[in-house]
């Protein structure tokens, strides 16, 4: 019996040179490198102008996103417009993506549970969010929970220790690491999350002073 073909390594093949983001997403739209298109409904690509200051970069889609094919529709990102608004960011002049662009899960009776991409497909899906932010440029990047740190940040990073700073990096002039907004939906009590929504906020809020930096 013939052997399935693997997919390949890494999604670098399939991207279009020097693209704008519209063909970016078009050519995403059908990246099979690796096994997770199998399981996400669609490749859920960033979403914003391409002039946008600020880059958010998160896990990967949710439950929600993965069915809507948009990032950050969900809950979480929910929290992430309120904590922007109170932060002070026009939502207009951010971009949001995640670090991989298809829905990992395992199912729990009728649910879809949220599963942590491995290092392999990270890696594989990293040549789009490379493009994204080529095509975009921002002036600050941050990333959203320790999956997308430790993937722009390195593996040591921690965001226990080092959130809400800038840290020098060639991906921007600015870039900052926080929590994911869906890790304030999981505080235990309504009191903790109030603090951790504050605390997100205050992350936010520096973010909004370099952007009003002329
Ligand atoms: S997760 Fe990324 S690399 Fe893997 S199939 Fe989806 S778009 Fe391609």
């Amino acid at each position: 019996m013939p052997k399935r073909p693997e997919p390949p390594d890494t999604a670098a093949p399939l991207i279009p040179e020097n693209a704008a983001l519209p063909n970016l997403r078009e050519a995403a739209a059908n990246c099979q490198a690796c096994d997770l298109h199998k399981t996400g409904t669609q490749t859920v690509f960033g979403e914003g102008s391409p002039r946008s200051e600020v880059m958010l970069v998160g896990e990967q889609p949710g439950n929600y996103e993965d069915l809507e094919g948009r990032p950050f529709v969900g809950p979480a990102g929910r929290i992430l417009d309120q904590a922007l608004a109170e932060a002070g960011i026009d939502r207009n002049l951010v971009y949001v993506t995640n670090v991989v662009k298809h829905f990992k899960w395992i199912g729990v009776g009728k649910r879809r549970i949220h599963a942590k991409p491995n290092a392999r497909e990270i890696a594989a899906c990293r040549p789009w969010l490379d493009a994204e932010i080529a095509a975009v440029k921002p002036k600050v990047i941050v990333c959203l929970g320790a999956t997308a740190a430790q993937a722009l940040l390195g593996k040591n990073f921690r965001v226990t220790l080092q959130r809400g700073q800038f840290v020098e990096s060639p991906l921007a002039p600015f870039v900052m690491a926080t929590v994911h907004p869906s890790s304030i939906l999981r505080a235990p009590d309504e009191e903790t999350r109030h603090v951790e929504l504050e605390r997100f906020v205050e992350d936010l809020k520096k973010v909004a002073e370099v952007v009003s930096r002329r």
